[in-house]
């Protein structure tokens, strides 16, 4: 079987100014240790008036932590007011892109072709893409989940082939946990997991499923996140709301880690 090591993300939303950011990095880079490090990939997600800011702490301190967005444009330059290119992103060392958030699909109307076109920008510049996938309540209460969540994929991964799709992270995010102190059971986020994991199978072969990472998201703290990352088709976890403090984000990077 194929090791994943796990990714535990920080997705800090718009909150955190420059100077914040830069503080939070701080700690943060104080509290993990080499060992940690070795055990997990850590990555923050600042907004993109923090990105440079973090980057140049990270590369002059030269901190294992990956530098990560939380959104793109996709397209590389042009009349976009407002927007950020994927080459803009790869400047400055971003190795990461969280695509289709659940906030950007539900408040900002992000569609599911938006999010194909992300997904496939993000990889033509090397980076990352983080895909956020996950049901509402509603659905979960119709038991529709699965499929919910494996038509996104379908959608996301248009025109991807094997090789592209083997590198994108997918976060299983149940929107009715996001934000909100609801967690999935740790039973109902492997199963999700396992279903997006056989899905990769089904479209790209074994080999491609073995090795990709699912996250899970959705109210992950320092008192659940380690039930959690022990399934086993979980590899990792996109944290909103206690990532922004970074002695909270440093335990669940230890913890989502496995034993020292
Ligand atoms: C998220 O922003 O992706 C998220 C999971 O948020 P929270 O951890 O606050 O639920």
């Amino acid at each position: 079987m194929a090791t994943r090591k796990p990714l535990i993300s920080g997705n800090w939303k718009m909150n955190h100014t420059h100077l914040d950011a830069i503080a939070v990095v701080q700690k943060l880079a104080y509290s993990l240790s080499p060992a940690d490090y070795e055990r997990a990939e850590v990555s923050v997600h600042p907004s993109f008036t923090s990105l440079r800011s973090v980057q140049t702490l990270l590369d002059a301190d030269e901190v294992p932590i990956a530098l990560g967005a939380q959104n793109v444009y996709p397209a590389p330059s042009g009349a976009f007011t407002g927007e950020v290119s994927p080459v803009m992103l790869a400047k400055l060392n971003v190795r990461y892109v969280i695509v289709g958030h659940s906030e950007r699909r539900q408040l900002l109307g992000e569609s599911d072709e938006m999010v194909n076109r992300k997904l496939v920008a993000v990889l033509e510049h090397q980076m990352v893409p983080i895909l956020c996938v996950g049901e509402t309540l509603e659905e979960r209460e119709a038991g529709t989940t699965q499929d919910k969540v494996l038509g996104q994929l379908e959608a996301a991964f248009q025109g991807v082939d094997a090789a592209a799709a083997a590198k994108v992270v997918i976060a299983y995010e149940p929107i009715w946990a996001i934000g909100t102190g609801r967690t999935a059971s740790p039973e109902d986020a492997q199963a999700v997991c396992a279903s997006v994991r056989s899905w990769v199978a089904k479209a790209y072969g074994a080999e491609v499923a073995s090795t990709t990472r699912a996250q899970y998201g959705g109210s992950v703290t320092p008192d659940n996140v380690a039930e959690l990352m022990a399934q086993p088709d979980i590899d990792g976890a996109l944290v909103g709301g206690a990532s922004l403090d970074a002695e909270r984000f440093a335990r669940i990077a230890r913890l989502g880690t496995g034993p020292a």
